[in-house]
């Protein structure tokens, strides 16, 4: 799709425009104004965090990308820094969506239903992603919600999603909203999960265990049971080919039913731009072919974080460094490059080593197709 400007006027001019204040974002913005770069970073929502305002646990990861604080308390420090270190160089805009990419290299964005053009001279797409749905009968009915939504509703805005919940997968996200479900007073009647193991970290699925919560592996949702909305929930065990059992359906008695099914990468900007993209699933799906910059098809265009293939906020963070100092550097902000860059790479390949980051070596090679991708 391509955008239309007529009528729209003129916002202003940037050196580099900063899609998305998540982790990534945040980490881009803060590296690039370090080098010394103009940057205007927008977000649609009115505060500044991505995924982080909601997620009241101790992050996991590596210490240098805050590990053992919660994620809460990342953004305010991100924040801090770049209001410290980024003076006159930093222009936050939040309440504000980025609609449209032109071919010029522009941005249309919307505040207040006001649409107006932001002229950057390159630009980071940090746009992060969206929940997976499961197609099933019922699915459609309320009290079926994304577990990024149940943490949204509980820890920003304090609001109990229902009494009982059925949860569907056992990765990260699964276990750690279970866990803060059974903290805000919410009954979790079992965990399900498709695969024959737990995905997620065994430190979380032990809490589960303890907090006498059944997980269930090689199970299924059949259905959502319901009226006007969710008054039951029917699952069935699955056998080694994920097809379902007969005559193993049980209904649970549940008024929620929460699904952490994975995420995808939010790339509609990206398409927009006509970006070169891949299919790659164990990134989550459709990403952005980048060279070891974060720098896509487009020389213009970098990208960072969840968009980029679906990991976790300390890696979004260093590739969010990554790419706010090439764009940089791209414009001639270039102190310490050597040195900088070996140490974020280091960093990410800490991360991603050992058995937790097979997967995502293992997208990575596929995106890169042998050649040299961050
Ligand atoms: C329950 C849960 C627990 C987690 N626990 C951990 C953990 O312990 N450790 C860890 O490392 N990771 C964890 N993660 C993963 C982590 O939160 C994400 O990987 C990380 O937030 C991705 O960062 P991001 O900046 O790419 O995207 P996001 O955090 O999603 O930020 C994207 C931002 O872009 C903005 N945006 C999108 N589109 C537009 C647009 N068109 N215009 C303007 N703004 C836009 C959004 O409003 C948002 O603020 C967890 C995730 C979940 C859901």
């Amino acid at each position: 799709m391509r955008c239309s400007r007529e009528g729209v006027s003129l916002l202003r001019k940037t050196e580099i425009a900063v899609v998305g204040g998540g982790p990534a974002g945040l980490s881009a913005a803060l590296t690039a104004v370090r080098q010394g770069a103009n940057v205007t970073l927008v977000d649609r929502d009115p505060i500044l965090g991505g995924q982080l305002v909601k997620q009241t646990h101790m992050f996991f990861g590596s210490k240098r990308q805050y590990a053992a604080i919660r994620g809460i308390d990342i953004p305010a420090e991100l924040i801090a820094a770049l209001e410290k270190e980024g003076g006159d160089r930093i222009n936050m805009l939040l309440d504000t969506t980025v609609l449209g990419y032109y071919d010029d290299g522009s941005l249309l964005i919307e505040k207040d239903e006001q649409a107006r053009v932001l002229y950057p001279e390159r630009v980071i797409f940090a746009t992060g992603a969206a929940e997976k749905m499961l197609p099933f009968p019922g699915n459609d009915l309320p009290g079926v919600y994304g577990a990024g939504a149940v943490q949204t509703l509980m820890n920003v805005y304090g609001i109990k999603p229902g009494n009982r919940v059925l949860m569907i997968g056992a990765g990260n996200i699964g276990l750690i909203v279970s866990y803060q479900l059974v903290q805000a007073g919410v009954e979790v009647a079992a965990i399900i999960e498709g695969a024959p193991k737990i995905g997620g970290y065994l430190v979380h699925a032990s809490k589960i265990r303890r907090a006498g919560i059944p997980i269930l592996t090689s199970h299924t949702i059949v259905e959502a049971k319901g009226a006007e909305s969710v008054e039951g929930a029917v699952i069935c065990k699955l056998d080694e080919n994920w097809n379902s059992i007969p005559g193993t359906e049980q209904t649970l008695d549940v008024d929620v039913i929460c699904l952490a099914v994975g995420l995808s990468p939010l790339t509609e900007l990206v398409w927009q731009a006509c970006c070169e993209q891949v299919y790659v699933p164990e990134l989550g799906g459709y990403v952005p072919k980048r060279n070891e910059r974060m720098q896509t098809s487009l020389p213009n265009i970098y990208v960072a974080g969840d968009v980029a293939g679906i990991e976790e906020a300390s890696s979004a963070m260093i590739c969010g460094k990554i790419a706010g100092l090439y764009a940089a550097d791209d414009l001639g902000y270039s102190n310490n490059m050597e040195q900088l860059s070996a140490e974020f790479n280091r960093e990410l390949n800490e991360l991603r080593a050992g058995e937790a980051g097979a997967k995502i070596r293992q997208g990575l090679e596929k995106l890169s197709g042998g050649g040299r991708v961050c």
